[in-house]
């Protein structure tokens, strides 16, 4: 156990040292990058699914970043992609302007949904996708026949990580990214639990008993906030960063849909990190049984080769706008930025014709069983969880009781550091413990969309690895 990890607002920082982490007292970084005295890991090249360091060494990429490599790197359609469209145009205002690039890419999007959606909205990411989420949603209210001036609340939930604007981060429950910014937070926003089936499900609970427990405390919030104040319910599909690639349990987002419908609120989902076929399905709702109202997407909507992200907007929300003022009261510079459109434009196209998708479900159950068979029983990993190719490892200090690790143990970073050791040469995605310590430390694992069965084969054997000689000298 060589990490000694500080936690920076949540982002994990390290101050153990590695081979190739170059960290020093010193920096002669001109960028700020998450800790003022470290320099930065270089990165000088990268292709497939390895990432080059200018040390020479070469890094298996097995999560794509933060689950947005979905092509993996140095992908040449998307390359040529973006020069054609650097020979087009390069920028131009949306406010006056459209590009071919981006009515492509919404037209693309929109036909995805089979018809559920009306529009796409195209922002430069994550958290700008979830700060237009909540306007719009604010501003359809304001729109309706007759309006209803009084929804200006939110209903978040706990284990989430929306983004790191204030109005993203007020929606988000990672307590340590709050923390030092609780003051400045929204005030219009509530949480109640996330689905966790391995924290949240009492012993003995059926899934059905689970779920009304939840779709009771979701009511509860409503009565408590007022329903008649209340804009949407907001969730992540499958929770990524603050809990671990946690999908819900059959019947969760009907049972949620159907208290949002009750109180004739919207239904947000966040599918920033699950979306654009990381989990086996184009749409993350496509598994759920519900359609959301509006539905934000992001990383693996441009796979990393341009700064990009959306909206997804239905009819019910853009009728409303369209029978009102007509036009959404939101706009920044670089949205619908032709050339980010061009680039996802040219993933998506990649992965619907090379049927990555499909892929994503076959490789999933793949690196599914092989995690299960070769760390179900290790007596640190307290659960493996996902779907397609998003999955979460979660260790506890104490199987039985689930008892997680204290997060000043460094245990999700540390296992990242020991992976960039060159013996192993791995990335993974660490996240630790963020909600009132009820959640363990994770990695995740996102391998891109195309890799193959020994790509998963040789990603799973080094996780075991890097984990076993993790964990080997602990008591
Ligand atoms: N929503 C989810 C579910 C995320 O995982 C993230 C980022 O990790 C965001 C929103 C924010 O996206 P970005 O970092 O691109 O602003």
């Amino acid at each position: 156990m060589t990490a000694s990890a500080t936690t920076n607002g949540g982002y994990l920082s390290s101050t153990s040292k590695t081979s190739n982490s170059h960290k020093s007292s010193k920096t002669n970084s001109a960028i700020l990058h998450r800790h003022i005295h470290h320099e930065p890991i270089t990165v000088v090249g990268a292709s497939g699914n390895y990432l080059e360091l200018s040390s020479g060494q070469k890094i298996l990429d097995a999560t794509g970043g933060a689950a947005v490599s979905c092509l993996g790197h140095g992908n040449v359609k998307v390359k040529e992609a973006i020069s054609r469209q650097m020979d087009q145009v390069s920028y131009c205002h949306s406010l006056f302007f459209g590009s071919s690039a981006g009515e492509e890419l919404g037209r693309e999007l929109i036909s995805s949904t089979a018809g559920r959606m009306a529009r796409a909205f195209i922002v430069s990411s994550g958290s700008e996708a979830m700060e237009a989420a909540m306007k719009l949603a604010r501003q359809y209210f304001l729109e309706l026949s007759p309006p209803q001036p009084n929804r200006r609340n939110f209903i978040a939930r706990k284990e989430s990580y929306h983004g790191t604007t204030l109005g993203a981060l007020s929606m988000s429950g990672h307590v340590a990214r709050r923390a030092l910014f609780e003051p400045m937070l929204l005030e219009n926003v509530s949480k109640v639990s996330a689905c966790n089936a391995y924290r949240g499900m009492q012993q003995d609970e059926t899934t059905g008993a689970y779920v009304a427990r939840l779709a009771q405390e979701l009511d509860d919030e409503f009565v408590r906030v007022g329903p008649e104040t209340v804009c949407a319910f907001v969730a992540e599909p499958v929770v990524g960063a603050a809990l671990g690639c946690v999908p819900s349990v059959p019947g969760y987002f009907q049972a949620m849909a159907a208290v949002c419908d009750k109180y004739g609120a919207l239904l947000i989902f966040d599918e920033v990190m699950s979306g654009m076929g990381r989990t086996g399905t184009l749409h993350a709702w496509e598994q759920e049984g519900v359609v959301p109202d509006i539905q934000t997407i992001g990383k693996g909507l441009g796979g990393g080769y341009a700064a990009v992200a959306g909206l997804m907007i239905g009819y019910r929300v853009l009728n409303t706008l369209d029978n009102g003022t007509g036009a959404f009261a939101h706009g920044q510079t670089y949205q619908g930025h032709p050339i980010a459109c061009a680039a996802a434009l040219e993933v998506q196209r990649i992965i619907r014709r090379e049927g990555l998708v499909e892929n994503v479900r076959r490789m999933g159950e793949l690196l599914s069983s092989q995690l299960k068979q070769r760390l179900e029983t290790h007596p640190y990993v307290g659960d493996i969880r996902g779907r397609g190719l998003f999955w979460g490892l979660e260790f506890v200090r104490n199987k039985e009781t689930k008892e997680p690790f204290n997060p000043k143990d460094g245990i999700a970073i540390g296992v990242h550091e020991k992976g960039l050791q060159p013996q192993y040469s791995i990335s993974l995605y660490p996240g630790t413990g963020t909600v009132d310590g009820r959640c363990g430390d994770h990695v995740l694992l996102a391998p891109a969309y195309n890799c193959t069965e020994s790509d998963i084969t040789l990603i799973v054997d080094t996780t075991v690895k890097v984990i076993e000689d993790f964990f080997a000298n602990r008591t």
